[in-house]
């Protein structure tokens, strides 16, 4: 359906988890958070519900993000209730990649679309600090045995100066070396987000540019969102960049959110949402939660306000909490 701005919104994000294996710096304390209890999360027929609803009004996509999905039991169930049951045509997964060797293969055949893995650094050590966790050869991993198994891989990466910031070509060519294509998301000023400065998209294309020649504008679909492709010679994939905050996108913006405990939220940076758990404990129909989806999605803000200080439906919530 088309929101109150006449955007065409048939794009969903689900976070089915606060919980996570890493521990990146920009996203979570050391010590994690306080975790929800399993009541306060929504549970999988609960999600299923909701996506049913949500596809009476035309959303087709669906995107599993966290904390990490994949710590999530039974998540391999749920892609594929979505699949067959509520007949989405795509189920994609945003995840840190620390348990996809072990899981694609029962993650493709359970219909799962494509994957996006981030990862913010090739170097061991930055890899540990950043994520707090030795595990960068388990990601890699993950990213490896994806490609064999037939599951399309975008790696998303966040360029900030003192992660990345000296070796952001380095991740750039996986898309030389692996069938890939990889993307930069701009840091956004959103919990522990805001203390880093984030490397603008431009200054990277710059960067490619100067070593690859000319970028072309992409005309190939490579996903459902706001990332502007390019494609380089000699790279097997696209370059994507998504500038949430050097050009805002909010104009062309196709989703909505539902948190782990069932939020409704309609743009990731303000505070507002409607509370479905209550409504779906409490035995709303199909065709009522449809229209409660409804009216929520023609109120949907036009715009995010990162930078207006005085914005008081700012969310204040953490990445990991809202799901990214
Ligand atoms: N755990 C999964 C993962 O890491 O892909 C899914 C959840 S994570 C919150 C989703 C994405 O949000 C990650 O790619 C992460 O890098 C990104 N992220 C977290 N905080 C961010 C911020 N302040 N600005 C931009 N991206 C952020
Ligand atoms: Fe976990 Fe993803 Fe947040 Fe890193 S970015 S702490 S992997 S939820």
């Amino acid at each position: 359906m088309k929101d109150g701005q006449n955007r065409l919104i048939d794009y969903m994000r689900i976070s089915i988890t606060d919980r996570c294996n890493l521990r990146c710096i920009y996203c979570m304390p050391e010590e994690g958070i306080a975790c929800m209890s399993h009541d306060e999360i929504l549970s999988f027929e609960e999600i299923y519900r909701v996506v049913k609803s949500a596809g009476n009004l035309g959303v087709r996509k669906i995107k599993l993000t966290g904390g990490e999905p994949l710590v999530r039991k039974n998540i391999v169930q749920l892609i594929e209730m979505l699949r067959k049951d509520a007949k989405m045509e795509q189920v994609t997964l945003t995840t840190n990649g620390i348990l996809l060797s072990k899981m694609a293969k029962d993650l493709k055949q359970a219909g799962l679309t494509s994957v996006n893995i981030s990862l913010d650094t090739l170097k061991r050590e930055q890899f540990a600090k950043v994520t707090r966790r030795d595990q960068l050869d388990d990601v890699l991993e993950g990213m490896k045995t994806c490609i064999e198994v037939g599951i399309p891989v975008k790696i998303n990466c966040v360029p900030v100066k003192e992660i990345n910031g000296d070796h952001l070509l380095e991740i750039a060519e996986l898309a030389k070396k692996y069938p890939v294509s990889v993307r930069f998301i701009e840091m956004m000023p959103i919990g522990y987000g805001k203390q880093y400065e984030p490397i603008p998209n431009d200054k990277i294309l710059e960067q490619l540019e100067e070593k690859y020649g000319k970028a072309v504008l992409s005309n190939k679909v490579y996903g459902n969102g706001p990332a502007v492709y390019y494609e380089f010679e000699g790279f097997k994939k696209g370059i994507g960049f998504i500038s949430a905050v050097s050009h805002e996108f909010c104009e062309n913006c196709n989703r909505i959110r539902l948190t782990s405990d069932g939020r409704l939220k309609l743009c990731l940076h303000h505070k507002d949402g409607t509370d479905l758990r209550e409504l779906l404990r409490d035995g709303i129909s199909e065709e009522d939660l449809t229209e409660v989806l409804r009216n929520a999605i023609l109120r949907k803000p036009v715009s995010h306000q990162f930078y207006e200080k005085t914005i008081d439906e700012e969310e204040t919530r953490a990445m990991v909490q809202i799901g990214g």
